[in-house]
């Protein structure tokens, strides 16, 4: 809770630190991709990020499965998503199940459960095996790091945004607090990639603001998952007594509270959960951190005495950002209802895909603010749309497809909102990824939403 009291800050001089044709402030999935793309179609590029590494809450939210790449067999995100793939794959830091295994098959199931890449919306039972990956989090900083040092993207970490500079409607650029006081750094088009909204929300665009469980993600060490497999389906009964237990100590987790990561021995934990915490409010995000440590710890005093295979289990690390899956949404020129997604929705101006839902150009551009545009969690939607669609591969395929239309809006000379979509869309498939130009055969449609 902040008090009513105000003071007076300081004007003055703020020195201009670089300047781009672009710039995109967050360098999680979505701001990676869009900068990596800008600077692939031919613009100087900076991407900013408050902390000392790459991949947002994929990497420092330790946030370890790429979901939603698939309807059925259909592979929808493409891209660049699937470039960092295979690049951790090479690292040996990325599994992804072959797709012999994409079906809904008991054997199939009790091999890959553990690794977390179903179809986690499916009703059918078992929920079927997908194009999903498993990934390590230091893998996903080491690739993103190449791809964008590869792409000669001017990187400033430790920058913490501050402000937008807007201009007669127009965004110009940003302030950042750095440990060398503040700095501006401007672009002729930026893209806000900060999950949370800080540059639209600062740049005066309209949005929401959404609410959901937060999470303290935590990986555990010296697991031996091959016991707690056998455990779990060779004694189901027992097993689904402890796993009640552990879910009622961490007092919040989806079904599987653990799952595998490439590293042996070593899980991640997707939980506790807490409701009715702010992701943008400093005292919430602290009492996450305290009340999430604490139910890992009496979690971890439980399981090590009454699980198979975590008998020996140590905590690594818990990760150092706070799993905040939704805050400020942006209200742009098209908001996704959860019947868009639902319904899998096409859009004429479909720029990316997410699963078997459609995102329309339009979500990805503030309606009030010119020369901005926005990428990822804190895309133009209800809450209940981004609920079912704000997972790592989509924000990546937006973050794309935001670079691209960067580059062409540039090249074409007009503004964010006057871009050619139709060339967006043929330069997103010509560089490998699915803007949704074309809808697949479970897409429905209507005149209204265009
Ligand atoms: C606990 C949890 C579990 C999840 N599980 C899954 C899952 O299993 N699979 C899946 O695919 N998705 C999952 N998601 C969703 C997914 O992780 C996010 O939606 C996705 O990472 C969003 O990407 P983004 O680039 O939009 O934002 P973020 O990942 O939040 O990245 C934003 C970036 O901007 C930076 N930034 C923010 N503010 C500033 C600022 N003021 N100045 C400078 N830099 C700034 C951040 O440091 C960060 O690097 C989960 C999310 C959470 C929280």
């Amino acid at each position: 809770m902040t008090t009513s009291q105000t003071i007076d800050e300081p004007g003055g001089k703020v020195p201009v630190a670089a300047e781009a044709d672009l710039v995109v402030v967050g360098g999680g999935p979505a701001g990676i991709s869009a900068a990596v793309a800008g600077a692939r179609n031919g613009l100087s590029v900076i991407l900013l990020e408050r902390y000392a590494y790459l991949g947002g809450l994929a990497s420092g939210g330790m946030v370890l499965v790429l979901d939603d790449m698939c309807n059925g067999p259909e592979v929808t995100v493409r891209g660049l998503c699937t470039e960092l793939i295979d690049r951790m794959t090479k690292m040996g830091l990325c599994v992804t199940p072959p797709e012999a295994d994409w079906i809904s098959d008991d054997v199939k199931f009790q091999q890959w459960a553990r690794w977390g890449v179903y179809n986690f919306h499916s009703h059918e039972k078992p929920q079927p095996i997908c194009y999903a990956s498993a990934f390590d989090p230091d893998g996903f900083k080491r690739a993103s790091n190449d791809m964008i040092a590869e792409a000669g993207v001017n990187l400033r970490m430790h920058s913490w945004f501050s402000r937008a500079i807007v201009e007669d409607g127009a965004v110009k650029g940003v302030i950042c607090d750095t440990k060398a006081g503040r700095q501006a750094v401007l672009g002729k088009i930026t893209i806000d990639a900060t999950g949370d909204l800080d540059v639209a929300a600062s740049a005066g665009a309209a949005y929401s603001h959404g609410n959901f469980i937060v999470t303290t993600v935590f990986r555990l060490g010296g697991v031996d998952t091959d016991a707690a497999e056998r455990f779990e389906y060779e004694e189901p009964d027992a097993f689904a007594i402890v796993d009640r237990e552990a879910k009622r100590i961490m007092g919040g987790s989806w079904e599987r509270w653990w799952l595998k990561t490439p590293l042996p021995g070593i899980v991640w934990c997707n939980c506790p959960h807490m409701a009715g915490l702010d992701g943008t409010s400093v005292e919430d995000l602290t009492k996450a951190d305290f009340k999430g440590r604490e139910r890992i710890a009496a979690l971890v005093a439980y399981i090590r005495g009454k699980v198979p295979g975590f008998e020996n289990a140590f905590v690594v690390d818990v990760a150092p950002q706070i799993g905040v899956r939704t805050s400020r949404l942006l209200e742009g020129a098209y908001v996704m209802s959860k019947e868009d997604v639902a319904s899998r929705r096409h859009f004429s101006d479909s720029v990316a895909r997410g699963r078997d839902y459609y995102y329309p150009y339009r979500s990805l551009l503030p309606k009030d603010v010119s020369q901005l545009l926005v990428a990822g969690r804190h895309y133009s939607s209800t809450a209940a749309a981004q609920r079912i669609s704000r997972e790592i591969p989509p924000c990546m395929a937006m973050g794309e497809a935001t670079g691209i239309a960067a580059a062409v809006a540039l090249d074409q000379g007009v503004t964010v909102d006057k871009v050619d979509i139709a060339r967006v869309q043929r330069l997103l498939r010509e560089q490998g990824a699915d803007p949704g130009d074309q809808p697949a055969a479970n897409a429905s449609f209507s005149i209204a939403a265009e």
